[in-house]
Order: structure tokens, then C-alpha cells, then sequence
């Protein structure tokens, strides 16, 4: 794993023609998380009510993974999160401040960043661009940037394009920089999402089934990804379907089932709960043996 970090690492600095002394690492220096809680959120579409009064709290330096089956309202607590939805009753909150109706573009600004669960990918912008136009929400200092520790590159103009260069290779993907980002097959879409969602500078970062149609290779420099982005400090919020990897990785876990949170515990908790296991997981948990590649789409 080091090592493929560190070949796609020369790769980028190659094609950026970064002299050495200006070296950008993969090493990822201190990040500040926030806490991110909601309470007591609901919402409804129609009559059908898609959350009910979930409480989840997300600390940093933690990986909080959500699971749950298809439909139990995973991706909509994401959407209420990042302000795509309004809650019908609950609070969010970032660290004490309250983000719950605040329009996405604010709470991104805020600190929270996110990934969807079908890649957003523009269309005619290089994997490189697509990547650049992730900056949008950066309105301070970037955690990517600082890593450099070159006063004189912290203020250049070229610091969109590191950052740029360096989540590439934080997710692998420097070797595909100058493809055209919609003609990536799935697992490098998704992986160029993460990457997109990481030059936004966030405190939060919400991935959504982001290890579904991720090849081996591509798994494993998530799994480290997010290892190493949880600690750093930043509060890592994994919404996912392959059990396995929730199990190994995540510090906490919340279960959803028909909106509503049935379980919650570190993963030794919830591996033992038979509800969860039998009830609502059986078939994720053997899908997940079977194939702990994960690419269940
Ligand atoms: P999950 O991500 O856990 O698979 P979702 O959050 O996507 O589940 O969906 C939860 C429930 O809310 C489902 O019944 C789904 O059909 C419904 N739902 C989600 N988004 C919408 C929407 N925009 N309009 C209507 N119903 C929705
Ligand atoms: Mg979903």
C-alpha cells in the first residue's frame, strides 16, 4: 500500500514538474474535525417517512459508519446533513452551531463535504479539473496546502493545482489526471468524488456507499484513505454497504432500519447483536464475505 502511494505520488510530481524541493507528500498532517450530531431528525416524503427522530453523533478523529438496507433512509439522513433536504423536525448541528436549514453551499463552507452515491462527475473536464472545481466551498487556509510548509507556494496560484494533484494521489488516480473524468469506469469515479470532496478543505466528509464497484486495488487505498484521514483528526462519516470493511474501520456504527436507528455500538457490538445480523444485515454480511471487493452494484 505504501508503496503504490508513493509510486502514484512520483507519477504526479512528474507530470506537474514539481521540483523536489517543493515536494508534495501523501502524508496528511493534523486535521480539525468537528462534531457533527443530529437529534431527534425526521423527514417525510409524502406519507412515506423516510427518517424518524435519528440521533447520531460524529466525532473527530472517528470513523462513524451508517449502515443499513437498501431504502432505510441512509442516503437521506446524508442529504439532510449536507442541506440538500430540510429536516421536518430534529436539529443538526456542527460542533454546537446549528447548520439545519442552512442551503448546501453554506453548510459545505461550514466544513462539511460530501460524496454521492451516484458519482456527480462533470461532463468535458479532465480527472484533474474535475477535481479543481472541488475548491469551490474553500473559503481558508487549506489543511492540503499547509502540508507543503513553503510560504512562497501557499500563496501561489499554482496551490489550486497542487491540492488538485495531491488528492489525486491521495485516491491513486494522479496516473489518469489528464483523462476525461466522465469516461472513468465507476470504482476511479468514485474515487475521483473522494478526491473531489477532500480540496474542499472539510472538517466532515460523508461518503456514500463510496466502496461499491471499487476493484481490490482501489479498496485498499480507501480503506487507508480513510484510516489515515481519521487519524489526522477529520470526522470520517462512511455510509456503507460493504459490511466488512465497516467492521474493520469504523470506531462506531449506527444501524438504520425503516428510518429509524435500531442499533448502535462499536463493531464487536454489532457483530454479536442477532437482530442486526440475522434481521436486517444476513444478506449484506454474506454478500460481503463472499466478495470482500466489494463491488456490489
Ligand atoms: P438508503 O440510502 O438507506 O438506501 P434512502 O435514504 O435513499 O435509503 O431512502 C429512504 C426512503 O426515502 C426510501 O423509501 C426512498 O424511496 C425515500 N426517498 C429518498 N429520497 C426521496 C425523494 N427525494 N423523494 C421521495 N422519496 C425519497
Ligand atoms: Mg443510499
Amino acid at each position: 500500500m505504501r508503496s503504490l502511494v508513493r509510486r502514484v505520488d512520483i507519477v504526479a510530481k512528474a507530470k506537474a514538474g514539481i521540483r523536489e524541493e517543493f515536494e508534495v507528500t501523501t502524508e496528511i498532517p493534523h486535521l480539525d474535525g468537528a462534531l457533527l450530531r443530529t437529534e431527534d431528525v425526521s423527514k417525510a416524503f409524502g406519507g412515506n417517512q423516510a427518517l424518524s427522530k435519528v440521533s447520531v453523533e460524529a466525532h473527530p478523529g472517528q470513523i462513524t459508519a451508517i449502515i443499513g438496507p437498501n431504502g432505510s433512509g441512509k442516503t437521506t439522513l446524508l442529504n439532510m446533513i449536507s442541506g440538500f433536504y430540510r429536516t421536518d423536525e430534529g436539529t443538526i448541528s456542527l460542533d454546537g452551531e446549528h447548520i439545519q436549514g442552512l442551503p448546501s453551499y453554506k453548510v459545505a463552507r461550514a466544513g462539511v463535504s460530501r460524496t454521492f452515491q451516484t458519482p456527480n462527475v462533470p461532463e468535458k473536464l479532465t480527472v484533474l479539473e474535475a477535481v479543481e472545481t472541488g475548491r469551490y466551498a474553500h473559503d481558508r487556509a487549506s489543511i492540503l496546502a499547509s502540508v507543503l510548509r513553503m510560504p512562497s507556494f501557499w500563496r501561489s496560484k499554482n496551490t489550486d493545482r497542487i491540492e488538485a494533484e495531491r488528492a489525486l494521489a491521495l485516491v491513486g488516480l494522479s496516473d489518469q489526471r489528464d483523462e476525461l473524468a466522465d469516461s472513468l469506469p465507476l470504482g476511479n469515479r468514485r474515487l475521483l468524488e473522494v478526491a473531489r470532496s477532500l480540496v474542499s478543505n472539510p472538517k466532515v466528509i460523508l461518503l456514500d456507499e463510496v466502496a461499491s464497484g471499487l476493484d481490490e486495488d482501489e479498496l485498499e487505498v480507501l480503506e487507508s484513505l480513510v484510516i489515515r484521514l481519521r487519524d489526522a483528526g477529520m470526522t470520517v462519516i462512511l455510509v456503507e454497504h460493504n459490511f466488512q470493511l465497516v467492521l474493520r474501520v469504523a470506531d462506531d456504527i449506527y444501524v438504520l432500519a425503516q428510518g429509524a436507528v435500531m442499533a448502535h455500538g462499536d463493531a464487536a457490538q454489532i457483530e454479536q447483536n442477532p437482530r442486526v445480523m440475522e434481521e436486517y444485515l444476513g444478506v449484506t454480511a454474506e454478500a460481503a464475505a463472499d466478495n470482500s471487493g466489494g463491488d456490489d452494484e
